[in-house]
């Protein structure tokens, strides 16, 4: 949403009610990331449909406003570029994550407000997995021209409403027609104290191994979906509405606790072999103590298969030397132990009859071209 944008797939009649449309969100909504993504696009918009004076003058208004509200940015909406400016003291963490339309989501499953919330989850994940603070986001997207203007509506919808939660600003980003599918690419913007990010480098052999959350809900459910069921979201949070464990990944820091973290959005057995890669070491893992999550309505636990290898469930792994006293829930989000670290460099699960077997990462890998399409 560059100034330069012009939202080629609309046409001028549609794009004229998109531009009312969410100048009209302005007077009733209260948060500063929907407030800015209004006055960002309504610019786009200005030269080709003619706003209404009043409509322009609430524009400048809330424009004023929020620009006194905003913390970080010294220039952000409406201008070539944003100028950030974070903490004294702190360094910037910074992911990209794509969401494209066959691959991570598919129109027919999700709900576009849920395809917009699990498209910020993904960066927001990252930055909890650094122990950081989000600051803002940038969202580049591709839409087919032949998407209806609601199902845009709803997607921004989704996404603003997981930014509001973290008090996240969406700061800019562009806009193109899509040749195919939906193609999303977020960018988020985080701060931590300088020097105390989390790496996925830090555990030691000895180190416990821990997870937030239950584990396995989102594959689950992806299964159900595969299998032609027609679930309804509001039974199915962990895939549809995974919520980003920023509160305990900026505790952790905060209090010195981890020595390594990652979040899961491959699976456990791919993403701990990212642990121990990077830091050099293996660990054993204990079957029965991986929490299982519970899907569906009524409920039904998940299997192991699920947790060890099911993708976005967007929970924190991490370790932590054995005198640290890791509490049994932070931010009201259960930790498990579930193992250790070890200086053998495999990854050992031990069964519940105590036989250990390696740990192969079957989580999700990028263009592995025989596996199925991920929503
Ligand atoms: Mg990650």
């Amino acid at each position: 949403m560059s100034r330069s944008a012009n939202w080629p797939f609309l046409d001028d009649s549609r794009r004229a009610g998109l531009s009312q449309n969410l100048d009209r969100q302005v007077g009733s909504l209260r948060f500063p990331a929907v407030r800015l993504l209004t006055l960002y696009i309504s610019p786009l918009f200005r030269s080709r449909c003619q706003l209404p004076q009043a409509e322009k003058q609430l524009i400048a208004i809330i424009r004023a406003r929020a620009a006194s509200k905003r913390r970080g940015i010294s220039t952000g909406i409406g201008d070539d570029c944003a100028i950030l400016q974070i903490p004294t003291g702190h360094q910037t963490l910074v992911t990209t994550d794509f969401s494209l339309e066959k691959v991570h989501f598919r129109r027919e499953w999700h709900p576009a407000e849920v395809i917009g919330h699990r498209c910020l989850t993904r960066g927001l994940s990252d930055i909890a997995a650094m122990g950081g603070t989000p600051i803002d986001a940038f969202l580049s997207l591709a839409l087919p021209p032949n998407l209806p203007q609601s199902w845009v509506n709803q997607f921004l919808g989704g996404l603003l409403k997981l930014a509001d939660r973290f008090h996240l600003t969406l700061a800019g980003g562009d806009t193109g027609q899509s040749p195919g599918g939906v193609l999303a690419d977020i960018v988020v913007l985080g701060s931590v104290p300088k020097g105390d990010a989390i790496h996925r480098s830090g555990a030691r052999p000895g180190d416990r191994v821990y997870v937030t959350g239950a584990l396995g809900g989102a594959g689950a459910t992806l299964k159900l979906l595969f299998s032609g069921k027609k679930l309804r979201p509001a039974d199915f949070p962990s895939h549809f509405h995974p919520i980003p464990r920023i509160e305990v990944g900026r505790f952790l820091q905060e209090k010195g606790l981890a020595s390594a973290m990652i979040d899961l959005s491959d699976g456990l057995s791919t993403d701990l072999g990212h642990i121990c890669d990077e830091s050099g070491a293996g660990a054993t893992i204990q079957a029965a103590a991986i929490p299982l999550a519970s899907i569906g309505k009524p409920t039904s636990t998940v299997g192991l298969e699920f947790a060890l290898n099911g993708g976005d469930d967007y929970e924190l792994l991490f370790t932590a030397h054995r005198a640290k006293r890791v509490p049994a829930r932070i931010a009201g989000i259960p930790i498990t132990k579930i193992g250790e670290i070890t200086r053998d460099k495999q990854v050992l699960l031990v069964n519940e009859n105590g036989v250990a077997s390696k740990l192969k990462p079957r989580g999700w890998e990028h263009f592995k071209g025989a596996e199925p399409s991920r929503p």
